[in-house]
């Protein structure tokens, strides 16, 4: 099993358990690592040291290990591998390799090693990182003059609530790039055309997938333009903004995203490298030193690009998605448990127990037994349901059968019970009770 080493100084409180996450990454490469540290004669010098604990003063300690002098409280043993913080101390044999992986997606010097900052460490790590680039034909031949990007939009203040989208043509190909404001993270799709059916199917698949934003900015393309288009905004209930002035920015930011991932994807394409990869990197980059990257910021956690080896041992995620979780079963709790009684005349929905759906009916007796209530549902039927299968609901429901009172009208939003019976296969019945037709089909 995992242990730490007898560190001098306080215990820090979760490692041993958050370390079960490190197991779990527990790669050939990290088996790799720890082998390779073994064989290391500078790591094993710093391993001793690290058990037996620090002298008091530099000169006491061996010269070799005067480099990690500075730093040497951040400096753990984690199962055989030695950690500066939450990095791992990198081997000399297994720097190429980790190296290497730095550079997956060829994001430039800068990028390459905020990149390592998250994970690996060795002495001379940042004038390899510069070396590498330096090296790289294919970052040489496409090197771009970098503006200061601005990180966060001010309009969106959290992820996925403004998003930009442009179109692009690379290599016979049309794509569709949608980038989150908040956090520039980004979902890229290939177009099979530019009409503007085909790039509004596309953002209906990546809405499902991420919400629907409260705001979609875009440049005024006939795509974006387009009567369909406004519909689009209109059935999905977001504002659209094309450009203008005021936006300039926005715009300025999807702009310069496309140059990124065509520049990732050229580059893949010229050294038959993994494009996914490459964009995963970008994605997995801290944005700037004191940003996390945009995979973060979207969805508070870090995600494993095989270069995270440690998989974080400060990271909190699985913390949160225990709140998180400790936040759902108590929501769940309280609405299992406070189900209000129903009255007599209730309009209400009704599970159906087969197809699950819910129908509409009429509360028409509340039965002896606990929770229980006699129903009649849309077809004259009176049914018994407990309270768990009934749910209230804000229409109002009248019974089908012919007023035998001239006078007494029906309220006038209220509706009659609707029953599935009524509605074609494959409709539904909306929450207002409308029928609402399948969607034409869901385009991946
Ligand atoms: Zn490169």
């Amino acid at each position: 099993m995992l242990s730490r080493s007898p560190l001098p100084g306080p215990e820090i409180p979760n490692l041993d358990v958050s370390i079960g996450s490190l197991a779990h990454m527990t790669t050939s490469r990290l088996e790799k690592v720890k082998a390779a540290t073994l064989l290391d004669p500078l790591l094993q010098k710093l391993t001793r040291q690290v058990m037996i604990g620090w002298p008091e003063h530099r000169q006491n300690c061996e010269s070799s290990l005067h480099q990690f002098w500075n730093f040497r409280d951040e400096i753990s043993i984690i199962d055989g591998i030695l950690m500066k913080g939450d990095r791992i101390i990198i081997p000399e044999t297994c720097q190429e390799e980790i190296l290497r992986q730095i550079h997956t997606g060829h994001q430039g010097i800068e990028k390459c090693r905020l990149r390592a900052r998250r994970a690996v460490y060795w002495c001379k790590i940042d004038k390899d990182i510069e070396d590498i680039v330096k090296r790289c034909p294919t970052c040489q031949h496409h090197q771009v003059s970098n503006s200061k990007e601005t990180i966060i939009q001010q309009e969106a203040l959290r992820p996925w609530e403004v998003v930009s989208t442009d179109l692009f043509y690379w290599n016979n190909a049309n794509y569709l790039l949608t980038i989150d404001n908040f956090s520039s993270y980004f979902v890229l799709r290939k177009l099979s055309s530019t009409r503007s059916s085909d790039v509004i199917n596309k953002l209906k698949v990546i809405f499902s997938e991420f919400g629907i934003p409260r705001k979609v900015i875009s440049d005024n393309g006939p795509q974006y333009s387009s009567q369909e288009f406004a519909n689009f905004s209109t059935e999905y209930g977001f504002e659209h903004s094309t450009s203008s002035p005021h936006y300039h920015q926005a715009n300025g930011k999807v702009e310069r995203f496309v140059a990124t991932v065509k520049n990732t994807l050229q580059k893949c394409n010229e050294t038959k490298e993994d494009p996914a990869m490459a964009l995963l990197a970008v994605r997995n980059t801290p944005i700037a030193s004191n940003l996390p990257s945009p995979v973060q910021l979207m969805f508070q956690r870090k995600i494993d690009d095989g270069l995270l080896l440690k998989s974080s041992t400060h990271d909190n995620s699985s913390e949160v998605l225990t709140q998180h979780r400790q936040r759902h079963i108590q929501q769940y709790n309280s609405k299992a448990h406070d189900k209000p009684d129903l009255e007599i005349g209730q309009s209400v929905r009704i599970q159906n127990p087969t197809t699950k759906l819910w129908d509409p009916a009429i509360v028409t007796q509340k039965l002896l037994e606990p929770r229980s209530y006699e129903v009649e549902a849309s077809n004259g039927a009176t049914y018994r349901r407990n309270r768990r299968h009934i749910n209230t609901t804000g229409e109002v429901f009248t019974k089908k059968e012919p007023p035998t009172d001239d006078t007494q009208e029906p309220t006038p939003d209220a509706k009659p019970i609707v029953s599935a019976q009524d509605v074609p296969p494959g409709a539904t019945i909306t929450r207002s009770g409308r029928i609402s037709k399948p969607p034409k089909k869901l385009d991946c």
